[in-house]
């Protein structure tokens, strides 16, 4: 008679419960799409490097969307949701969760944190429902942690018109986006500036970055930006130094920290059921204490990581979330997850590095999460100047 086994639940510690009906209602809806729309399609995808567009209907179907956001169409829920449901969509893939972040928190955060309500009215309401893309470029091919001084792309104002030069890279979404959030240096007074930027504007070319060998499926893109103009109706009215840009990183890096824990969640739980049916020497692999040993230590990591983001949604919810908040979560959940799926993958012996037994992808995955919005060393030393009182940047 085989043993009834318990069920499967990365969830130890029932933070489930601290969410109403309703919202555990809409996290199922969204569990239920990854797992039977989107899940059997990823492998084939990340492979080819493409992203699945047929997706993006049943996307818009759930109206999750900008979903803390207040008007322009968008759900308005706390940000406690913002987080699980990010966390849903990286339990089955982290390119999906990624492709959603950039539209509904840094190119949409932009809009709604920065934009002159014309701005807001203009975008909000077509890319809440998916009907258009934006991305947001920050990144430059040698600018990379250093943005907060170092942008070399410049804007030059000429009348009404803003004329834009330089080069951005990675940016996620930018080959098919409708609309990109191009930061610049404005040449007259030496401040960041941010520009929404339209698909197919004279001097703006995207080049598909080619052979990532992480994220697959998000479309990261390789912008020049050659004497491009953008009218002063197009420049975002509330951004007015980096100041302002880090308005928007901040609470995206909050949301960061919930895909790592997804990404970590989705790869424990496939390498628990896996191990509770391979069976060697005669018994489950799961019955080993060598075994069990790597398991405690993923659902250990993984349960201090989703407490800590559902502590750190509270603040969020409080309007008590600093950048430093943001950072430590960032820091402790990407260098966990890293930890966590690779011993998901070991776990699992040969059939680790297969695709199909869909935690090779986890593994990969994570490097890039843990690279980006602010690598490992960028994010402690925003905590650690927090905690002494020295900047230790330079
Ligand atoms: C898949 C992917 C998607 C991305 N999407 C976007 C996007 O949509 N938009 C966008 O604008 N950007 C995007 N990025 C860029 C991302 O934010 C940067 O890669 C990240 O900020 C790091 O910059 P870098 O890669 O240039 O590394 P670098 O800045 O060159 O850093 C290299 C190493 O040096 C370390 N380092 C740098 N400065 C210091 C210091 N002061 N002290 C100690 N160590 C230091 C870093 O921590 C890192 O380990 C994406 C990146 C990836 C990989």
């Amino acid at each position: 008679m085989p043993m009834q086994l318990p069920p499967i639940e990365a969830d130890f510690y029932h933070l489930d419960h601290l969410l109403t009906p309703e919202q555990c209602q809409l996290q199922r809806k969204v569990r239920a799409l990854m797992e039977n729309e989107i899940k059997p399609l990823i492998n084939r995808y990340w492979l080819k490097g493409e992203f699945p567009h047929e997706i993006i209907p049943r996307l818009a179907s759930l109206n999750i969307c900008g979903v803390t956001y207040e008007g322009y169409g968008c759900p308005h829920l706390p940000f406690i949701m913002e987080g699980v449901l990010t966390m849903e969509i990286a339990r089955v893939d982290a390119s999906i969760a990624t492709f959603f972040g950039v539209q509904s928190g840094l190119a949409m955060g932009s809009i709604y944190l920065l934009g002159s309500e014309a701005q807001k009215q203009e975008w909000l309401p077509r890319m809440q429902s998916f009907n258009a893309i934006g991305a947001f470029g920050l990144t430059e091919p040698e600018v990379g942690s250093g943005a907060a001084g170092g942008l070399t792309t410049t804007a030059r104002r000429q009348g009404d018109t803003w004329v834009l030069n330089g080069q951005k890279k990675w940016i996620g979404n930018a080959t098919f986006a409708d609309v990109t959030v191009i930061w610049a240096r404005d040449l007259e007074d030496n401040q960041v500036k941010g520009f929404l930027v339209r698909k197919n504007a004279p001097g703006f070319d995207v080049e598909k970055i080619e052979d990532k060998m992480a994220l697959r499926i998000v479309q990261n893109g390789l912008i020049t930006l050659r004497d491009c103009a953008v009218p002063e109706s197009d420049r975002l009215q509330n951004a007015n130094n980096f100041k302002d840009t880090g308005k928007v990183l901040r609470m995206t890096r909050a949301g960061v920290a919930w895909e790592a824990v997804g990404c970590a969640r989705g790869a424990y739980e496939n390498a628990l059921a896996y191990t509770r049916k391979r069976q060697q020497f005669g018994k489950p692999i799961a019955a080993f204490q060598l075994i069990q040993n790597h398991l405690v230590e993923m659902l250990s990591n993984l349960t201090a990581m989703q407490t800590m983001v559902f502590r750190l949604s509270q603040l969020q919810d409080d309007g008590k979330l600093t950048d430093e908040h943001a950072s430590l979560a960032k820091v402790f959940c990407t260098l966990r997850t890293r930890d966590i799926v690779s011993r998901a993958r070991e776990v699992m012996g040969g059939n680790g590095i297969l695709l199909q037994y869909d935690v090779a992808r986890f593994v990969a995955d994570a490097e890039a999460i843990y690279s980006y919005e602010g690598t490992k060393e960028i994010n402690s030393l925003i905590v650690g100047r927090a905690i002494t009182g020295f900047s230790a940047f330079v």
